[in-house]
């Protein structure tokens, strides 16, 4: 599972399930990547905001891999949007982290009444023709967002990270990734375990063996998705690693697809600023 890979629009490719480190504490946060790293995750999910990316840096150099082994996404806080702002936001990203470049970088939120994004947008390009980042992205953007950076820049993000899990399908939003050539990537793929009880999940479980966030895991891997659960116990981890040795029918698939209530967990994108 950590091997496979999805191709990103510029030629570049993500692993397809990867370590999220939202509200991993500072402190604990290098020896959960290390861990992570060593049980088989290539990719780890920080972003500036989250405060610990010097443990994420400090923990790809514990897990003694080599750097081009390790897919690292950071992100820029929706106060240093802004073209000069994100450039120097980009950079101390890469000091805390201790790396020479990151391989994605995403504008975190679109945060509209900012009205920001598009010069967040270009100083990202500049970035990745820089080589400081390798690939550029965007998180929380609705289509008409990315129906506006396209146009005003005719650079297409390589993903997009939205929240999406069971309770919150986005149907229609990777449905206009997929028109665009973007990566869709799933936050809070787990939905807080507001779906572990309901009957699809439930009967998927049995039948295979697995948990319930193994089946939601491996229903965002059969949606043709990047997923990012986020774990800090060493059994999390490895559980939400071993997807490979099972499939859901297209039956349980259907099911499902029953589970959608259009319900966020997490802020609304055209509002959040
Ligand atoms: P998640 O869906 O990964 O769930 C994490 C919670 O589920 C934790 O409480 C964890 O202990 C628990 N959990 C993990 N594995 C489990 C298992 N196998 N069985 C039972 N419980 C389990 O939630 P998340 O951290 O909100 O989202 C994942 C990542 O997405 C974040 O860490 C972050 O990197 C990213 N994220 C991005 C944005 C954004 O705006 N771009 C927003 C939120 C999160």
């Amino acid at each position: 599972m950590p091997t496979q890979r999805l191709r990103l629009n510029d030629g570049h490719y993500i692993p397809r399930l990867g370590l999220g480190i939202w509200q991993v504490p500072a402190a604990a946060t290098a020896e959960t990547v290390a861990t992570a790293l060593r049980l088989g995750y290539r990719l780890v999910d920080g972003a500036a905001i989250y405060g610990n990316e010097e443990g994420l840096g400090e923990g790809v150099r514990q897990s003694g891999l080599p750097r081009d082994e390790v897919f690292v996404t950071t992100k820029v806080w929706n106060d240093d949007q802004g073209y000069d702002s994100t450039l120097c936001a980009v950079e101390a990203s890469l000091a805390r982290l201790g790396m020479e470049r990151v391989e994605l970088c995403l504008i975190h939120w679109p945060c509209p009444a900012r009205d920001r994004y598009l010069d967040t947008w270009r100083a990202l390009i500049r970035l990745r023709d820089e080589g400081r980042v390798r690939s550029i992205g965007v998180s929380n953007f609705m289509g008409e967002h990315l129906e506006r950076l396209v146009g005003e820049t005719g650079v297409v993000p390589v993903l997009n990270q939205i929240e999406l899990n069971p309770r919150l399908q986005q149907a229609d939003l990777r449905a206009l990734h997929d028109r665009m050539g973007i990566v869709t990537q799933s936050w809070t793929p787990l939905g807080q375990g507001r779906s572990f009880d309901a009957p699809p999940v439930r009967d998927a479980a049995a039948r295979t063996g697995k948990t319930p966030a193994q089946v939601i895991l491996r229903w965002h891997l059969q949606l043709g998705v990047s997923v990012i659960p986020r774990s800090t116990r060493a059994v999390g981890l490895a559980e939400n690693l071993a997807l490979d040795d099972f499939e859901l029918a297209p039956g349980e698939m259907a099911a499902m697809a029953t589970l959608d209530e259009g319900v966020r967990c997490g802020p609304d994108p055209m509002t959040f600023a």
